[in-house]
């Protein structure tokens, strides 16, 4: 018998907390979950759903136009956002409930409260003030966009948190930062009609990426309309007389628009967690500082998804709470898996990825084949549409493992998907070769190219 009100307590109702919750109360354990905004967390509620939904939304103008090729004649055009956010509000509720109600058939108990540690088993449920124990606890708060509060008018932009409930669609949009968000964003509202301009500190957007997806990307987001201002950076934001924004640039002077996004990380959600009470180790990020097995340095308290700053990705979130029911409930000790992961830009095109890029991959082996196709998605011929797809294959020279596969084109992310079980598998080029191509597919290629387009030797390009 334990001693304890519950068996289990999970802070935050995000996808790796909830996973937990859930997993643990289906296993007869006594589970309470604590949230204090909406249950899903980013990924539903203002993160990764209402994002795809948003992208899927902004193509359509390009569907427009495109569909005169193929015989269609699109009438008169109107887009309305509000319509949209009503639509997506609809959705991101519908999802929400069955995230409770996962929980609720599980037997957990749900409470809508911000808890907060106030010792190594002990949690404050901050809506009622009441205190409960508990023998295992997972934090699992994830974060929230930095605020940026060094740039003077910050509190005059908006983030990924509002930019899905503006009240009204803005004619105009600076866009801070060069990674996932930024990227995804200027073409979320370029797509939906918004003159949009990006702003990145940084010589080439997405600074994580194989360089042959970024500079391809840059260019399709040109091409498209999409301002890209390298190199600089937002030094004051200022209201103008008539409402508007006027963001000062390092080397681009004023730009004045209606909105000003930022988009420059994400910091993890610990100030005022109780952290120090309960004796748990942050780093200088303010994230939790966890073990291989996502223990905390306090006993019996576990930290897993964005709020640790592994890995900032739903699905590595959902892997960690399953690791940790597994370790601590199953009797099977499992430390997460952070290798190869398959990752998808939503650009438009999409950005679609897993292992080394071919400037890692450069640095950790002495020599690469590298392939490489260029060339116009089979659509774009009767469109009429000026666009590129890149894949790109990086084969080891040494034992002709496949360590990185890149593609920047339509539906890059399902294929990145694949790709992953074939790179986490092991597979060779060989492998590859011998692989039957889908035809007509965009990508048959990546089984198609027979040849190394250039190899790479002791990190410089040869041949
Ligand atoms: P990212 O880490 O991807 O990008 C942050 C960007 O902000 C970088 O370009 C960075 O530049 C720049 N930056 C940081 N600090 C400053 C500063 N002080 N001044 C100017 N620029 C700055 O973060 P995001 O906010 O885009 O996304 C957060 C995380 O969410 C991602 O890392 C990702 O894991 C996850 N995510 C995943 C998505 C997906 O899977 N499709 C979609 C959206 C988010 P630099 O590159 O030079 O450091």
């Amino acid at each position: 018998m334990t001693s304890f009100d519950y068996d289990l307590f999970v802070i935050g109702g995000g996808s790796g907390g909830v996973r937990a919750g859930r997993l643990a109360a289906g296993m007869g354990k006594k589970v309470a979950i604590a949230e204090e905004f909406r249950y899903g967390g980013t990924c539903v509620i203002r993160g990764c759903v209402p994002k795809k939904l948003y992208v899927y939304a902004s193509q359509f103008a390009e569907h427009f136009e495109d569909a005169e090729g193929f015989g269609w004649s699109v009438g008169e055009r109107a887009f309305d956002w509000k319509k949209l956010v009503a639509a997506k509000e609809k959705e991101i509720t519908r999802l929400e409930g069955l995230y409770q109600k996962g929980l609720a058939n599980a037997g957990a108990e749900i409470l809508n409260t911000r808890a907060e540690l106030t010792g190594q088993n002990s949690i404050r449920l901050v809506a009622t003030g009441k205190t409960v124990t508990a023998e295992r606890i997972v934090i699992a708060v994830g974060g929230h966009p930095t605020p940026h509060e060094a740039l003077p008018g910050h509190e005059l932009c908006i983030t990924s948190n509002q930019a899905f409930d503006l009240p009204e669609l803005p004619k105009s949009i600076v866009i801070a930062g060069g990674g996932y968000i930024a990227v995804e964003f200027a073409n979320i509202f370029h797509g939906l009609g918004v003159e949009t301009t990006l702003i990145y500190r940084g010589k080439e957007i997405l600074s994580r990426f194989d360089q042959d997806m970024r500079r391809g990307l840059h260019a399709a987001m040109e091409q498209k309309g999409i301002r890209i201002l390298c190199e600089d950076l937002l030094q004051s934001i200022a209201r103008t007389a008539d409402g508007r924004l006027a963001a000062e640039t390092m080397k681009h002077g004023t730009l004045t628009v209606d909105q000003v996004m930022l988009a420059l990380g994400r910091v993890p959600n610990t100030r005022g967690l109780g952290l120090e009470a309960a004796g748990i180790a942050i780093n200088e990020r303010g994230a939790i500082v966890v073990d291989a097995f996502s223990r905390t340095s306090a006993p019996g308290i576990y930290a897993l998804g964005d709020v640790t700053d592994r890995v900032q990705l739903t699905p590595v979130a959902i892997h960690e709470a399953m690791c940790f029911i597994e370790t601590e409930y199953k009797h099977n000790p499992v430390s997460p898996d952070h290798d190869l992961i398959a990752t998808a830009v939503f650009s438009q095109p999409e950005i679609g990825t897993v292992g080394l890029s071919e400037e890692d991959a450069a640095k950790k082996y002495d020599e690469l084949e590298v392939y490489r196709a260029e060339f116009r998605p089979m659509k774009a011929t009767l469109s009429g549409r000026s666009e590129k797809t890149i894949m790109k294959l990086i084969v080891t020279a040494a034992d002709r493992k496949v360590v990185g596969v890149h593609i920047l084109g339509h539906e890059a992310g399902e294929m990145a998907q694949l790709l992953g079980i074939t790179l986490k598998a092991g597979c060779t080029k060989d492998d590859f070769d011998r692989t039957m191509a889908v035809h007509p597919t965009a990508a048959e290629e990546l089984v198609t190219m027979y040849a190394p387009s250039y190899r790479v030797k002791n990190g410089e390009r040869v041949g």
